[in-house]
Formats: C-alpha cells, sequence, structure tokens
C-alpha cells in the first residue's frame, strides 16, 4: 500500500486547510515540549509569523530518562487546540498510546508517532484505526524497509494519510545528536508515493547545525520540514540545545524562500 509500483501517483495528505506533498512547502515548527499556554501562543504566533503552516509541539514526551519532563497531556493538547485558534495554523502532536490518540483526536490535526514507538504496531493499528493524518517518524536504528513495512501497519487499517518524516539515525558519530540520512529523501521518492519531510533539529542535537540541513533536505526533494523553535532555548524544558530562537528561524525561513515558494 506504501509502494510506489502499485500507486504511481503521489499521495497528498490533507490537513485541515493544508496539503503536504509534492510542490507544496510545508514547514512544522514550533517547541520540543508544550511548557504553558503563554509558551506556546508566543511560539505559535512567531512561527506563524515567519512562514510555518504547522505549530508542533509534544504534550506526551518519550524522554530517555523516566525523571525528565514528561508532557503536560491534556492540557497541552488544550493549548494547541487555542493555539490554532488563535493563529489558524494546523497542529500536531506526537502520541504515545491508545488513550493520547483518543485525547489528541479531539484537539489537534495531526498525530505524530516518534523514532522510539516506530515499531510499537500495536499503536501504528490504532493510529490506523483512528483516521487522523499521522506524520510517522524513522526509528532510531531502522532501514528504509523497515519503516515504509511501518507505514503499512497504518495504511493497511484503511488510513492512507500518512506521511514520513527523516529525523536522523544513529551511527557511529557522536558529533550530532543522530546522523541526518538525507538519502532517505530520494530513496523514499524512488519506493513510495508518500510525501516525506525533514527534521534537523532531533538528527542534529545542535542549533548551528539545523539551517543547513534544512536547505540540504529542501533540495534533495523533501516536503516539508519539521523544526523546533523556543523562545527562550536557554530554559526549555527539553532539547534547548538544537532549538532555533525566533530571529534564527525568522532568517532560516527568509533563506529557503528561493528553494520553495512558501506559504
Ligand atoms: C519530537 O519530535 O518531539 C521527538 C521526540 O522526535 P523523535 O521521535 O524524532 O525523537
Ligand atoms: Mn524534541
Amino acid at each position: 500500500l506504501s509502494n510506489k509500483k502499485f500507486h504511481p501517483q503521489p499521495t497528498y495528505v490533507k490537513v485541515g486547510n493544508a496539503e503536504i506533498g509534492p510542490d507544496t512547502m510545508t514547514i512544522m515548527a514550533g517547541p520540543c515540549a508544550v511548557e504553558s499556554e503563554e509558551q506556546l501562543m508566543l511560539i505559535a504566533r512567531a512561527v506563524k509569523k515567519a512562514g510555518a503552516t504547522f505549530v508542533r509541539g509534544g504534550a506526551y514526551k518519550p524522554r530517555t530518562s523516566p525523571y525528565s519532563f514528561q508532557g503536560l497531556e491534556e492540557e497541552g493538547l488544550r493549548y494547541m487546540q487555542t493555539a490554532r485558534e488563535e493563529t489558524g495554523l494546523s497542529t500536531i502532536c506526537e502520541v504515545i498510546s491508545e488513550a493520547a490518540i483518543e485525547a489528541a483526536a479531539k484537539y489537534v490535526d495531526m498525530i505524530q508517532i516518534g523514532a522510539r514507538n516506530m515499531q510499537n504496531f500495536q499503536l501504528l493499528k490504532e493510529a490506523g484505526r483512528s483516521g487522523l493524518p499521522v506524520l510517522l517518524k524513522r526509528g532510531l536504528a531502522a532501514t528504509i524497509d523497515e519503516w515504509l513495512n511501518a507505514a503499512e501497519y497504518i495504511i493497511s487499517e484503511g488510513n492512507p494519510n500518512v506521511v514520513l518524516c527523516e529525523r536522523g539515525i544513529r551511527t557511529f558519530e557522536t558529533a550530532t545528536r543522530n546522523t541526518l540520512d538525507i538519502s532517505a529523501v530520494p530513496v523514499i521518492k524512488a519506493k513510495s508515493h508518500l510525501p516525506i519531510i525533514v527534521d534537523p533539529s532531533h538528527a542534529t542535537g545542535v542549533r548551528n547545525y539545523v539551517a543547513p540541513l534544512a536547505k540540504c533536505a529542501i533540495a534533495a526533494g523533501a516536503d516539508g520540514l519539521m523544526i523546533e523553535v523556543h523562545n527562550n532555548p536557554a530554559c526549555a524544558l527539553s532539547d534547548g540545545p538544537q532549538s532555533l530562537t525566533f530571529e534564527q528561524f525568522d532568517s532560516l525561513t527568509d533563506e529557503l524562500a528561493p528553494y520553495a515558494e512558501l506559504a
């Protein structure tokens, strides 16, 4: 179902008024975690002004340590809903359980399956049954075929609204948090009709590397980007070191304009 051989035309995934696919430029931007209503509104307004089409923000955070901030859960989803009402941006939030999918269905436009859950087959089936548009991130050590099989789990439940997201894979290199597999973009385009976006924030873990890799992703043919942006990265509850400031995000979207028509 994800294979281009049996579905040669590219898929466009509709999310509210937005459409993700070739010749559209989807920019999802926002904090790693929703920390407060005030923080989310500030960021949502800033990223909208800079040209983002989605605001992202985690309400359920799958943290490496159980002692790290775990997210505001349903309260965070409610702030996402307010952000959409205030800005008109589409909203996306990661889900980590069936209960989170049910809650997200009430408040946000698109759900995200994170890298750590890419092979949580039960969660994939539930995301499929939800019918909601799904952003499926590549697992930390998943091959492209394993990733496409994960997409297959969602689509085979009757939900064709899947967008893939390359977010870096684990390699021996330690200079960056992960290694962005830019070749995944043309490989996915050759094998599948599904849209693919790139997340240079989680791929690098380093703010200064985000812009060059964002440009690289667009040049390679990605249908969009996911970028972490924070009003005060030094005080972010998660992923501060990779979060762009408003000024940095502004100049990045300016620099991207020649690569693709921005909304
Ligand atoms: C995220 O996007 O908030 C996230 C946790 O990303 P990943 O699953 O790619 O690590
Ligand atoms: Mn993050």
